[in-house]
């Protein structure tokens, strides 16, 4: 080409000098922009990045650097602008940038007689056309600054197909352009078609056409996009819409459910509380109603047992007979239900006791072995020699447990054997399991009542023609008793054959030490829960030896006053009577007594106060160390340890019996 010199020259970019100061780089947002000049001959400009605004100034004094150093003043240039690594510049920006460059041009007196664009877009193309047009200026668009470096060596300015370029814009035109504008604005299926809208690639519009359908489809695309999308969103919206009207529903339900179980709670607990009263109420009645039953029947029985002492004809006898075959079994049905409301109630004692086992059982089969023997029925007792004497556990409650089921295999059986027995099951150090049972050869139990005969009050045979009597609460009463200590009754039986009953039990064994300890306190067994034994009439009563001895009975209740002193009168004793402790001691301190007969329950001073005062030397009883027998009824063996505490000697259950009676003062009184 020819220079302004009119010297031919070769340009490459090898020659272009860099100078950092014309330079603008920010490596946060990725924008750079780099001036370089062959001096007074070509000025390129690099350009790359989001072209932001806030950094024009910035760009402008990097550039203005250049036109400082007088590269370009005075000149005609050649410019290339490399626009390939722009990704995007708003309007605003080329706007200034374009007043810039004019304005630099003006002020040094130079200006560029060709401008080479590299990688402008569409767009970009067509507003620098329009707008070279107006500022007689050439623009040559090509891809790289390389293609724009050949293009200048080969003096050939324009690219193919881009030469010539000329544009005239008639009104024509404008007004065609701006009505397809208006068409694309308002009518949704425009679609550019150059046939039918007459334009042809030489109209100078024909890339603003091009470029408005290119936009119009991607404006389409975008508007069916975002239709789409909306609708998307609203059958979600819609959707979570629904969701949270159920999810507020099956909240309300769920809400409603946990108030309705809340209130059931709340109900059953009431039930609960209310049956627990009910329950405990009841158990009360029964102890109330029992216990007020069983004192009248106490002088029954006495009274009847005095009168078989007196002389009787056989009709007589026959008569006493019957009541006292009638008082044994409502003394028994009593005694029954009291120890049944007691278990049923939990008024039991929770203490364990050292207790002797082989007594235990021997106790059991001295107090039975009449009624087998009556039947012709062997009563065996098992007790392996491995099972040592003492234990620590409930002897009143296994011994009552132990004596009913005895009793039912004996009036279940007709021939045959009753075996109880005991074996080891386990042991640790400090523990030793036993396994109970109780075998008959009796009627047996039917498969389908084995369930059925635990429950109170419930028999096997229950017609008005059975042979054997009871009250069905024997069996619910042990299964009671063996849970209380531990255990479960279990039955195996066969109809015919017989029945097992079984239960396993955990006891304490008991130290060297505890032995010691507790050697004192190894009670007998009779009485508390198990005081429900009649025995025979005295055949004979040797009363000589008796006569001048004097006995203080202390006793509230006038019934009892009158049995007690008949049959200790008819034991030929003197009988003294107070109604309390203090009327005791008083008593006490007027006149020797050999012996005192002490209820435990009575107004204004009670048998153990009383035992304890008498003891007392300052109390001032003429014997402080007579002996004082306690007579009650339903004694637990904590009531019969609290007696021998309190100074007591010995104690005789409620009903008291003439024989169990002769015993007693033949032990005490000297
Ligand atoms: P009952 O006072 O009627 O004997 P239980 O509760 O002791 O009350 O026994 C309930 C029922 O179980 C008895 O009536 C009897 O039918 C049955 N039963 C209990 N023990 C035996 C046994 N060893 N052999 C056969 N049947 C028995």
């Amino acid at each position: 080409m020819q220079d302004n010199n009119g010297t031919n020259n070769h340009f490459s970019l090898e020659m272009v000098e860099f100078n950092p100061e014309w330079q603008y780089d920010n490596h946060k947002t990725g924008e750079f922009y780099k001036n370089g000049v062959i001096p007074r001959k070509l000025f390129i400009t690099y350009l790359g990045g989001n072209i932001q605004p806030a950094s024009t100034d910035k760009v402008f004094a990097s550039l203005e650097n250049m036109f400082k150093s007088g590269a370009l003043t005075n000149s005609e240039y050649i410019r290339i602008a490399d626009y390939n690594k722009v990704i995007s510049a708003s309007f605003h920006t080329r706007v200034l940038y374009a007043n810039t460059l004019n304005r630099l041009n003006e002020k040094y007196h130079c200006r560029p007689i060709i401008t080479y664009i590299c990688g402008a877009s569409l767009l970009s193309k067509t507003m620098l056309r329009l707008f070279a047009s107006y500022v007689q200026q050439e623009f040559i668009f090509v891809a790289t600054a390389q293609e724009a470096f050949d293009l200048i060596n080969a003096e050939n300015y324009y690219p193919s197909g881009e030469q010539d370029y000329q544009i005239t814009i008639s009104q024509k035109q404008i007004d065609q352009f701006a009505a397809l504008c208006g068409n694309i604005l308002f009518n949704e299926t425009f679609t550019f078609d150059e046939n039918k809208d007459g334009v042809s690639p030489d109209d100078p519009l024909y890339d603003l056409y091009t470029i408005i359908a290119l936009l119009d489809h991607d404006l389409k695309e975008l508007q069916k996009n975002e239709k789409e999308q909306r609708n998307e969103i609203e059958q979600a919206l819609e959707q979570s819409r629904i969701l949270n009207t159920k999810l507020t529903e099956e909240k309300k339900i769920v809400e409603e459910k946990e108030h309705i179980q809340q209130m059931l709670i709340k109900k059953l607990n009431q039930a609960k509380i209310d049956a627990e009263i009910a329950n405990l109420a009841k158990s009360e009645f029964l102890a109330n109603i029992s216990h007020e039953i069983i004192t009248p029947l106490h002088a029954v029985i006495g009274m009847t047992e005095l009168l078989c002492y007196t002389p009787l004809n056989s009709e007589q006898k026959i008569y006493t007979d019957t009541i006292q075959t009638s008082t044994q079994q409502l003394y028994q049905l009593l005694n029954n239900i009291l120890d049944f409301s007691k278990t049923d109630s939990g008024q039991i004692d929770s203490n364990t006791t050292l207790f002797d086992i082989r007594t235990l059982f021997s106790d059991i089969s001295s107090l039975l072995n009449d009624s087998a023997l009556k039947k012709r029925l062997r009563l065996t007792l098992s007790i392996p020699p491995a099972i040592p004497d003492y234990l620590f556990g409930y002897p009143e409650y296994l011994m009552q447990a132990l004596i009913n089921l005895v009793q039912n295999a004996i009036k279940f059986s007709d021939t045959g054997e009753i075996i109880l027995s005991i074996e080891p099951v386990s042991e640790t150090p400090d523990n030793i399991s036993f396994r109970f049972a109780i075998s008959d050869s009796g009627i047996g139990i039917p498969e389908e009542k084995k369930e059925l005969v635990f429950q109170k009050f419930t028999q096997v045979d229950s017609s008005p023609t059975r042979k054997e009597g009871g009250t069905g609460l024997g069996l619910a009463i042990t299964k009671q008793l063996v849970e209380l200590m531990g255990g479960r009754l279990e039955l195996s039986s066969r109809e015919n054959e017989g029945s097992i009953f079984s239960f396993v039990l955990s006891f304490i064994k008991p130290t060297d030490k505890s032995k010691k300890n507790d050697a004192n306190s190894i009670l007998p067994y009779t009485g508390s829960l198990h005081k429900n034994r009649l025995h025979s009439p005295m055949q004979s009563t040797d009363n000589t030896l008796q006569s001048n001895t004097r006995i203080l009975l202390v006793e509230d209740n006038a019934i009892n006053q009158r049995v007690a002193s008949a049959m200790l009168n008819k034991l030929g004793f003197t009988i003294d009577i107070a109604a309390n402790g203090i009327e005791a001691i008083d008593a006490l301190t007027q006149a020797a007594y050999s012996l005192v007969i002490m209820d435990l329950q009575m107004p204004l001073m009670g048998g153990l106060e009383a035992s304890r005062e008498i003891r007392k030397m300052e109390t001032g009883t003429r014997d402080p160390d007579i002996p004082i027998i306690a007579m009650t009824a339903n004694a637990t063996q904590q009531d019969k340890k609290n007696c021998l505490k309190a100074g007591m000697n010995d104690f005789i259950s409620k009903p008291v019996t003439m024989p169990t009676l002769q015993k007693l003062l033949d032990k005490w009184v000297k």
